[in-house]
């Protein structure tokens, strides 16, 4: 095994939050300073989340209550991913909107009209998780596709943490729909789907990204596949077996315990350095 470290200057960190950056309300211990310590060095922090139904500025808001200094531009959601995919598909017009906030604010942001109800002049159908999300928006939606229109889902989460336990996420969701038009969305905006690291990259204009998350099928998966190297914290859901199982694009480029790693700039932790070292002599 190689003692070599790789020592790359990124000048974007892209963060996923719960399990990274806090975990609930309250920040992972030594995010605060570590994001700090990057920021002073000149290094742009973005933070992407798959979680729709908060918009960019309610979460820089959450940020900036743990001390980390956030505005709404820092911030990508999966809703602000999702409206992007809609304007590859549609220029304007009024888009079915099942979600929170985070959904019905993307859509303006881009200059949809978002709707709660499906008419001949809905141009998309974009799904996303909302706590108040009901029966009538799942048929309103089913509704649209069966009528042609695109739909796009933010993400596809099968479930969301929540202070009660474990509660049906937007993959669920979309799974009811899924089941009653007989098909899958036209694009999914969320990790491991490569829109969300696209949009911020294409919005802080990234020449070196890393990628850090807690999950190896989202977070680093999204990473792997567009071929950025990625930073596995063991703060969040993965523990050392499942990294251990880690195939394809879910093994990450490096990993920490924790965000500690990146408050002085140096060397990250290499995952493999030996796997590293056979990829550099082509082996
Ligand atoms: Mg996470």
């Amino acid at each position: 095994m190689s003692d070599e470290v790789v020592n790359l200057e990124h000048d974007v960190l892209l963060f996923d939050l719960d399990g990274v950056v806090y975990v609930g309300p309250n920040a992972v211990p030594g995010a605060v300073d570590a994001i700090a310590a990057a920021v002073s060095r000149g290094v742009r922090c973005c933070f992407v989340t798959n979680n729709a139904s908060r918009t960019a500025e309610e979460v820089a808001h959450h940020l900036r209550d743990l001390g980390i200094p956030a505005s709404a531009d820092d911030v990508v959601t999966s809703s602000q991913a999702g409206a992007s995919l809609i304007a590859e598909r549609v220029a304007t017009g009024a888009v079915l909107a099942v979600g929170g906030r985070g959904v019905w604010e993307a859509l303006r942001e881009r200059g949809f009209t978002p709707v709660p109800t499906f008419d001949d002049a809905t141009v998309a159908v974009m799904q996303g998780y909302g706590p108040d999300v009901g029966w009538r928006d799942l048929a309103e939606a089913t509704f649209a596709i069966r009528a042609g229109l695109p739909w796009i889902a933010t993400n596809l989460d099968m479930t969301i943490p929540t202070p009660r336990g474990i509660a049906p996420g937007n993959g669920a969701l979309v799974g009811a729909v899924a089941t009653a038009v007989g098909r899958r969305p036209d694009a999914v905006a969320g990790k491991p789907g490569p829109a969300l690291l696209l949009e911020a990259i294409q919005r802080t204009g990234a020449a070196r990204p890393l990628m850090i998350g807690d999950r190896l099928d989202t977070d680093i998966a999204a990473g792997g596949r567009l071929g950025i190297p990625t930073l596995l914290v063991m703060t969040g859901v993965c523990d050392e077996a499942g990294l251990a199982s880690a195939e394809g694009d879910e093994v990450p480029t490096y990993v920490a315990k924790h965000l500690g790693c990146i408050e002085s700039g140096g060397a990250l932790p290499l995952h493999d350095p030996g796997r590293w070292q056979r990829v550099k002599e082509g082996r």
